[in-house]
């Protein structure tokens, strides 16, 4: 058994370490202030092959695999929620499908643009004004055929990076009824006609990650623009969460690990009756339990990465790893304004956008109680 990184590894981590602290970091919380995208550091993202982590190099990615991804996501959580979010989405949901279901030509059309970033970014949109944790039962917007194309019609809620990208997998129901293959994914163009990108949600944080509510009027898009076999979507999608699952995990470790950073850095400078606070053994406490509780995250986000990229099972590892990463960093953001004290609850220090950032992460791409339902599932059967 070795727990090290190989040196490869090692050598990307540092690499992408440094990119994030120079030209992601130091602009996260003036972005998050303004909401505005870091257009900068994701142009500056493909010359380091992190646009296409997922993606094979016939495509233009750089294919660095399972564990490499997961480390670049947790590097970036560090540096910036937002951004992190923006592109865990564009590898994960928006890349990841594509590359495992599309065909040569879609491959050729719509993954290399965005694995290269002569293109933007690329979205996946499940969740509907009345469908998040049941897609199963609760989607109602329609595909129809209509000679060679396809004619879509409905409406998405909550979707990361549509106005920032060059395409939307979008999934929806092609056959009548509930049932597990009554649903498709399609690639609908970011530009289609009748597709309207409703303005960006007001979020509690991850202000500077582009969130919108998606109408689909009449969208026509040509037949070929099916992704994988009709009837497939649910199976495709389950199986794009269960990856996605490490990507948000890492974010997580990430957030955590600034936020921790961020508390020992005070505590070592703000003193309370005549000593540095960081002498305190109830601060102490606070710290060591952080400093825990984050290796601990740490290492189930890699175990889950490594078994992907081995192409053993991984999801009941995702599943677990997702939910404890995610209420993890929460709690340590928790701690990490309590030790800030007053100055914890102000928007000019970090912990309270880390704060606000982490929340979502026990909701998006599976909520804890569906990662419990997984977890739950997967010990019981048998
Ligand atoms: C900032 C942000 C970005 C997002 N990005 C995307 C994106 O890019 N693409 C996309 O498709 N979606 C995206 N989402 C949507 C997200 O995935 C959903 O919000 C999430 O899946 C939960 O769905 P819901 O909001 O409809 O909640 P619901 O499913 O209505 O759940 C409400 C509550 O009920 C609980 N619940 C539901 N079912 C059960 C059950 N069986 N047992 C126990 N408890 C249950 C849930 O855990 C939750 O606590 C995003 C959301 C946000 C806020």
């Amino acid at each position: 058994m070795n727990f090290d990184l190989t040196d490869e590894q090692k050598m990307w981590q540092k690499i992408v370490h440094d990119f994030v602290a120079a030209e992601v970091q130091p602009k996260a919380h003036e972005i998050s202030e303004s909401g505005e995208f870091n257009w900068d550091a994701v142009h500056k993202m493909a010359e380091l092959g992190m646009l296409g982590m997922m993606v094979s190099e016939k495509y233009g990615g750089s294919e660095v695999g399972t564990v490499n991804m997961s480390i670049a996501i947790e590097e970036l959580g560090w540096a910036c929620g937002s951004t992190a979010l923006a592109i865990a989405a564009h590898t994960e949901l928006g890349c990841a499908p594509l590359a495992k279901y599309g065909t040569h030509e879609q491959k050729k059309k719509f993954l290399k643009p965005v694995a290269t970033g002569e293109g933007k970014l690329a979205a996946l949109a499940l969740t509907e004004p009345g469908a998040g944790s049941d897609l199963k039962g609760g989607v109602t917007t329609k595909a129809e055929k209509d000679g060679g194309e396809w004619i879509i019609n409905g409406a998405k809620m909550w979707i990361t990076n549509p106005s920032v990208a060059d395409y939307i997998i979008t999934l929806a129901r092609t056959a009548p009824g509930t049932g597990s293959d009554s649903m498709s994914m399609f690639i609908v163009p970011a530009d289609a006609p009748g597709l309207i990108i409703h303005p960006a949600e007001k979020k509690m944080g991850l202000h500077a990650s582009q969130t919108h509510a998606l109408t689909y009027e009449n969208v026509r898009i040509p037949a070929d623009y099916l992704l994988g076999e009709e009837g497939r979507g649910l199976h495709q999608t389950l199986d794009t969460l269960d990856a996605g699952r490490i990507s948000i995990g890492s974010l997580s470790v990430g957030l955590a690990q600034a936020a921790l950073e961020a508390a020992i850095k005070y505590a070592k400078e703000r003193e309370a009756f005549g000593k540095p606070i960081a002498d305190k053994q109830a601060i102490q406490w606070m710290l060591a339990d952080a400093a825990t509780e984050i290796a601990a995250a740490r290492l189930m986000m890699r175990q889950a990465a490594w078994l992907h990229e081995n192409g053993r099972p991984f999801s009941h590892q995702a599943a677990m790893g997702k939910l404890f990463a995610t209420e993890m960093a929460e709690r340590v953001a928790y701690k990490a304004i309590q030790i800030h004290g007053g100055y914890g609850y102000s928007r000019e220090y970090p912990v309270e956008r880390i704060y606000c950032d982490a929340r979502l992460m026990t909701i998006g791409e599976g909520t804890s109680e569906i990662q419990r339902l997984v977890i739950a599932r997967n010990i019981l059967k048998g």
